[in-house]
């Protein structure tokens, strides 16, 4: 028999983790490992609204795959369909065309998307904040309102220019806005004569009645503290009913002037969870303790888009769509992936939380490492050594160190690059939602027998 072919879908987190467990673990004869994914780079997620704020290069957040993996062939392409009787998959390439892939073991990490409710005009006029290029593209965005409005001197237009609102208070939106009101206000200091930076509006709206839930009461109300003395008003209890191109209306039938409604008010798993005949919890493949797909043979799934049940709280609840868990599902994946290659028994996935850590910019952090509360500088300390840790290339961790370091020198840069000069993105079109296959789709694209589909 020669070696067994994996395929692993996605190379985030949990991806590159497993990929790099098995090229730890196994010999080249044992296994030949491929991983397909749109980009051969991992994207740092944490660090994301530090690109949209200019802090950080796009390139300090991008970690290449190629340095991480030696002896695993990368497949550029996004993997639309599954067929598991076949066992193959289809890989739709950038160009269009599309191959089968054929696989003894698939392990399923596609990650998630921004959860999109059925709320009027969100999809066509929210902003996303889950890849690079819609971080990218809010920075543009953010700062071509302040260079209209320092020009136009038509009061109603430039108070929808210069309000700002963030639907979603996790630490994607609480991260977000306030690096983003940081910015601004920094920014219109600089707009001669005309932007008074107290014009400027910031407001985290949630539907839950603190920040960051995550964080524990304590440090969540510092959280809030630090926000509000930077004036980034908290609106709890709330959402978003109704999204146009100038005004956000808010549960409770207010309207707010805007033309920047950033949406991060939680995630939904990959489309292609949803396309695979498995069974799904809240959206999520569901997973056994080891990680493997129950009735589907062969099939491994981990990280965000897999729920996989939370040892440490009974097993009941669904681990949390954290990069904490990510990593670790992702080498214990590689792990079990080893153990049944040799026929060795499986362990069952079970890891503490170590608890999280949340940049709020310069020296205004807050961190819970081992439950222990921290904020301010050693806070800060600890946010930045755990993400250099966490970067794990050379390459990546010296841009983000510079970068850090160039800021605390130099300040804030406000110059766009353009491109929300270009016709406007929607979110579903940034996060590609509609690219996936119908099983009967999956046949015809493999040319297999529909029956036997
Ligand atoms: C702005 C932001 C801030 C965050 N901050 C924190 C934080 O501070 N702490 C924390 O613990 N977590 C944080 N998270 C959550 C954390 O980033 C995720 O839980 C983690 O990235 C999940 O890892 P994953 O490998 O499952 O998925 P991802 O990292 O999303 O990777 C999925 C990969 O699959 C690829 N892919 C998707 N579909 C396909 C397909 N069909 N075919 C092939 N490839 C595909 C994607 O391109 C990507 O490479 C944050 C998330 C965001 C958006």
């Amino acid at each position: 028999m020669g070696p067994a072919k994996i395929v692993i879908v996605g190379g985030g987190f949990a991806g590159v983790e497993c990929a790099r467990m098995l090229e730890r673990k196994l010999h080249p004869d044992e296994a030949f490992v491929q991983l397909v994914a749109p980009s051969s780079s991992l994207l740092y997620l944490p660090l994301l609204p530090q690109v949209s704020s200019g802090v950080l290069s796009p390139r300090a957040v991008t970690v290449s795959t190629r340095r991480v993996l030696k002896r695993t062939e990368f497949v550029p392409g996004m993997v639309v369909g599954v067929d598991p009787k076949t066992r193959q998959c289809v890989v739709r390439r950038a160009s269009g065309v599309e191959l089968a892939l054929e696989y003894d073991h698939l392990v399923l990490t596609p990650g998630s998307i921004t959860r999109i409710l059925d709320v009027p005009g969100l999809q066509e006029h929210g902003f996303g904040m889950k890849t690079l290029a819609e971080a990218l593209y809010l920075r543009d965005h953010v700062l071509r309102q302040l260079d209209v409005a320092a020009v136009r001197g038509d009061e109603e237009e430039d108070r929808e220019r210069l309000s700002f609102v963030t639907i979603g208070a996790g630490y994607a939106g609480t991260e977000t806005a306030a690096v983003l009101n940081r910015l601004t206000r920094a920014a219109a200091k600089r707009y001669f004569p005309r932007l008074d930076p107290s014009h400027v509006r910031w407001r985290l709206v949630t539907h839950g009645d603190r920040l960051m839930p995550e964080l524990g009461e304590r440090l969540g109300a510092d959280a809030k503290e630090i926000l509000a003395k930077r004036g980034v008003e908290f609106v709890p209890g709330l959402s978003a009913a109704q999204v146009t191109a100038r005004s956000v209306t808010l549960t409770n039938g207010e309207v707010i002037p805007t033309r920047t409604v950033i949406w991060t008010a939680g995630v939904a798993p990959s489309p292609l969870a949803g396309h695979l005949g498995a069974d799904t919890v809240k959206g999520r493949i569901v997973a056994d303790t080891d990680l493997t797909v129950p009735g589907l043979e062969g099939v491994w799934a981990c990280g965000d888009a897999a729920a996989v049940p939370d040892l440490t709280k009974g097993g009941e609840v669904k681990c949390a769509p954290t990069a904490q868990h990510a990593i670790r599902q992702g080498r214990h994946l590689g792990k079990n992936l080893v153990a049944a290659l040799r026929g060795k028994p499986r362990k069952p996935y079970k890891h503490p939380d170590l608890g999280m850590v949340v940049d709020l910019g310069r020296w205004d952090a807050l961190a819970r490492p081992l439950g222990i509360g921290l904020s301010g500088a050693p806070a800060q300390f600890v946010a930045r050594g755990y993400h250099l840790f966490a970067l794990r290339t050379f390459a990546a961790r010296t841009r983000t160190m510079f970068d850090w370091g160039m800021h605390g020198i130099t300040g804030d840069d406000f110059m766009r690059i353009g491109y929300s000069d270009y016709p406007t993105q929607t979110i579903g079109g940034f996060e590609r939602t509609s690219d996936y296959l119908t099983a009967d789709e999956v046949a015809k694209a493999l040319d297999v027998d529909p029956e036997l589909a």
